[in-house]
C-alpha cells in the first residue's frame, strides 16, 4: 500500500541517526512496532464509517498522523517509546543516556509545539498511544467519533 511506504519515510526522516549497531536495532525494532498502531487506528476510523481521512496532510499545523481537514480534527499516533508515554513508562536506552534523554525532550516539546498550533488555528487534536490503540483500537476510534457528532448536532442546533 501507498500510505504506508510514506509512513515509513517520514519516519525515518524524523529519527536520528543512530550512534551504534545496537541503538539502531532499537530505533529499527521500534519504528516497525510504531507503523502497527497508526495502522489499527485508521482501520478502526474506517470500520466505524470515519473514513477519508489524510495521511500527515501537510497544510496542517505538525502535519498529524490522520487528520480531517474539513472538520479541523487531528490525531496522533504517539509511540510509547519514542513520545514517552506516562502509562508505560519504558525504561530509556542504557548506553548514550545524554543523547536519548536529550531527543526524548525534544520529542515532547515538539509534540506540544504541534498540539498548541493546531488548537490555536482552530482543530480539535486527539492524541492516542500505542498502548491504548493496541489495547482497544475501537475505544480510541469511537472517541473521535463521539466529538463528531457532539460537534455535528451543535451545529445542527445553531442552524435552527
Ligand atoms: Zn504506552
Amino acid at each position: 500500500m501507498g500510505e504506508q511506504d510514506t509512513t515509513e519515510y517520514l519516519r525515518d526522516g524524523r529519527a536520528p541517526i543512530p550512534k551504534s549497531k545496537i541503538i539502531s536495532q532499537v530505533m529499527s525494532a521500534n519504528r516497525g512496532k510504531n507503523t502497527n498502531p497508526e495502522l489499527s487506528m485508521r482501520k478502526s476510523l474506517r470500520d466505524i464509517g470515519l473514513s477519508g481521512y489524510r495521511l500527515h496532510w501537510k497544510k496542517a499545523p505538525g502535519r498529524p498522523d490522520i487528520s480531517y481537514p474539513k472538520k479541523k480534527i487531528a490525531i496522533f499516533v504517539n509511540g510509547c517509546f519514542w513520545h514517552r508515554c506516562p502509562h508505560c513508562r519504558l525504561p530509556l536506552p542504557k548506553s548514550n543516556i545524554k543523547f536519548w534523554q536529550e531527543k526524548f525532550n525534544n520529542n515532547k516539546l515538539r509534540d506540544k509545539q504541534k498540539k498548541r498550533k493546531l488548537e490555536t488555528n482552530g482543530w480539535k487534536v486527539f492524541i492516542f498511544w500505542e498502548c491504548s490503540i493496541n489495547e482497544d483500537a475501537k475505544r480510541c476510534a469511537n472517541e473521535v467519533k463521539q466529538y463528531i457528532k457532539k460537534t455535528d448536532s451543535e451545529k445542527t442546533y445553531i442552524h435552527l
